[in-house]
């Protein structure tokens, strides 16, 4: 089979990745997503607030993916579900398999990868203890509660305070089960100030800073796990362990970009992402293979993916059509004091869509006051006053054209600084 676009992924990033390349005149495109149905895994977040930058309305993860399903259906673009892509080759040579089509392979002008992530589990963070059941990622436990009818467990502690987890704390009680805990490594937490509010202080679910689970302890099932308060160093304070009785234990503990397709066609990878790199297109080291979504760094709002994604997709309809120079370009982006990752990491001028561009990135660390400065070969480009700024929240700088015009070739720096030393 041939066709100009294939589509991996058919959560909100591939959606508006398709949709988009459509609308920008790319006619043959086939979007393979592995699951039962389109939405990836908005489909089980059920809680509102999606949608509010996109659409301004608070939307349920399953509502926002009905808007971009249905005008995928609307633009006859096709699709293939329960399809599973198990390689793709840089020569762009996607193979697949499905129960009805067997094993099929598929020739590509141009690819997007929107494959999402992982959840890291218990083995990535080395929980000591037993092996007993009860013990779930959040995201496992919230497709079991949300999605197929099974409650995972009545007496729960939740390590991790990301906004999946947060979100499992209020679900978890909402459906009867009595949350004991929310167990955080860091002395902040890791999500939306919102979410701290609506799903553990409405409840009155204890939110426990700088601690971290020692052991798990049961036979068959959990039966109770041991806590412990870490110090500034992340070390464990001594004589500080409690033991909480319970069946269930969810892990919140981080995603990480899906990337074993990636690997498979060389593409290269970005250690502080762990997603590829990717230029102002969207496009991977290798020519018109694209990425987006979680796939590249991972989101916190679905409508910043969206938006990154409609990106991937005009670029490649822009690469369907010649329009577009491929590789790393001759600017590349560098995270510094008090920034983790930046996204794009490479940036080709020529290429710039509509003459500006939005640099993605989360800092290390929570900072009140600073600035967000740009600097490249020793000018600084930009710099924006900011509040407050936290790592679960994902920032971003816009480039407009009179930012660009200062902008030679070299490396552009971005850093966070105290707000007095600027002044100074
Ligand atoms: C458990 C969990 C809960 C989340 N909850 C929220 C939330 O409440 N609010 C929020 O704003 N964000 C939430 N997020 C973040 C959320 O992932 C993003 O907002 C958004 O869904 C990312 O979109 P995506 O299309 O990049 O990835 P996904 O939505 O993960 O979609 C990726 C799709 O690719 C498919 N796929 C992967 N590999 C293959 C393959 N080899 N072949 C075929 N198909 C493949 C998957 O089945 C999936 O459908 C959550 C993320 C996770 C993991």
């Amino acid at each position: 089979m041939k066709v100009d676009l294939v589509v991996i992924g058919g959560g909100p990033a591939g959606l508006a990745a398709a949709i988009e390349a459509k609308e920008n005149g790319v006619d043959s495109i086939l979007v393979l997503e592995r699951d039962r149905e389109l939405g990836g895994i908005l489909q089980q977040c059920i809680h509102n607030g999606f949608g509010l930058h996109r659409f301004k309305e608070e939307l349920t993860g399953p509502e926002y993916a009905e808007r971009f399903i249905n005008q995928l259906k609307e633009e006859n673009i096709d699709y293939k579900l329960d399809t599973m892509v198990l390689d793709i080759t840089e020569e762009k040579l996607v193979t697949a398999v499905n129960t009805t089509d067997g094993l099929m392979q598929i020739e590509a002008k141009a690819i997007v990868l929107a494959m999402g992530c992982l959840e890291r589990t218990r083995g990535a963070i080395n929980i000591p203890g037993t092996r007993a059941s009860g013990v779930f990622t959040a995201g496992t436990a919230q497709r079991f509660v949300n999605m197929e009818g099974y409650m995972v467990g009545k007496d729960v502690v939740i390590v991790g305070s990301g906004d999946i987890g947060l979100v499992m704390a209020r679900r978890m009680t909402l459906e009867g089960a009595n949350v004991h805990a929310v167990v955080e490594l860091m002395p902040y937490s890791g999500g939306l100030a919102r979410n701290i509010v609506q799903c553990l202080n409405d409840f009155d679910i204890p939110l426990l800073l700088s601690h971290t689970v020692t052991e798990v302890r049961g036979k068959e099932r959990v039966e109770e796990i041991v806590i412990q308060q870490v110090d500034e160093a992340m070390q464990l304070v001594p004589g500080t362990e409690k033991t909480i009785a319970c069946d269930t234990l969810l892990l919140s503990v981080g995603l990480i970009p899906e990337n074993e397709l990636s690997k498979k066609a060389n593409i290269t990878l970005n250690p502080l992402t762990n997603g590829p790199d990717v230029n102002e297109s969207m496009e991977t080291s290798i020519p018109g293979i694209f990425a987006c979504g979680n796939v590249v760094h991972v989101h916190d709002l679905v409508d910043w993916v969206t938006e990154e994604s409609c990106r991937a997709g005009r670029s490649a309809a822009r690469y369907v059509k010649d329009e577009l120079t491929s590789g790393s370009g001759t600017l590349s982006t560098t995270p510094s004091s008090g920034v983790r990752y930046v996204v794009p990491q490479f940036i080709e001028p020529n290429n710039i869509d509509g003459n500006k561009l939005t640099l993605m990135f989360r800092t290390d660390a929570v900072y009140e006051n600073v600035r967000i400065v740009l600097m490249n070969n020793g000018t600084r480009i930009k710099s924006v006053k900011k509040r407050h700024m936290v790592p679960a929240e994902m920032e971003s700088v816009l480039l407009k054209a009179k930012d660009l015009e200062k902008i030679t070739a070299g490396e552009i720096s971005i850093a966070i600084e105290q707000e007095e030393a600027v002044l100074s």
